[in-house]
């Protein structure tokens, strides 16, 4: 791997000024282990492993790129991330990221903070990357992005209904702006998801309801 197994993230900062990202293999580093702070600490459970949807790197033998996910557990004392693919041997320890520009436990949701009836919709992998990607979004709609987990059906983004629902408008918009038919249909298919999660029932629904964990 190229980086070291131990990272502290303030190795990364300051971060450098737009356009000037600095050499290529630090410039992943710091995108990689960035995206896998931001999904740790944006996700609603301490304690318990988080399936999420970042992307291994891995090309083993230079050959297709690994299919794996990063699996995440953050722990307190001593505060860290310990990460690894779910499929290959990648893995690492984060440390130095609380209060980071990556840390996005700090940021606040408008709307229902039990999460028993937050809205939730699965996305297909390409779907996600692509609100991710394409969307300008606010933070509290980052942090929903980044707390999607990967799950068997598909990538399960939830929420408080205010926000859900605030990242369905973003969506709708930014497909209706965007040039470019497989992105469009993209951000539009996700919107389309969004919006079922949004008008559907469900009594129980919640991030631990979800009923499709892994085994
Ligand atoms: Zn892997």
């Amino acid at each position: 791997m190229g980086h070291p197994a131990v990272v502290d993230m303030n190795r990364f900062l300051p971060l450098p000024d737009p356009g000037v990202e600095g050499p290529d293999a630090e410039r992943r580093s710091r995108r990689f282990l960035g995206s896998i702070v931001e999904a740790a600490t944006a996700w609603w459970w301490r304690g318990v492993c988080m399936h999420t949807a970042v992307r291994c790197r891995r090309r083993p033998g230079r050959g297709p790129r690994c299919q794996g996910h990063v699996v995440v557990l953050s722990t307190e004392a001593p505060r860290e991330i310990l990460w690894s693919c779910s499929i290959c041997a990648s893995g690492g320890v984060v440390r130095g990221h609380r209060w980071s520009p990556w840390d996005l436990s700090e940021v606040p949701l408008r709307g229902d903070p039990g999460m028993a009836f937050w809205p939730r919709a699965r996305l297909s992998p390409p779907e996600h990357r692509a609100l991710l990607r394409e969307l300008p979004v606010a933070r509290p709609l980052w942090r929903l992005l980044r707390a999607a987990e990967t799950t068997p059906e598909g990538v399960l983004v939830t929420g408080p209904s205010v926000e859900f629902a605030a990242l369905l408008a973003a969506a709708r918009r930014q497909a209706a702006a965007m040039g470019g038919r497989r992105r469009r249909g993209l951000l539009a298919a996700a919107a389309d998801r969004l919006l079922d999660g949004l008008v559907e029932e469900e009594p129980d629904r919640g991030p631990r309801a979800a009923g499709a964990r892994r085994p």
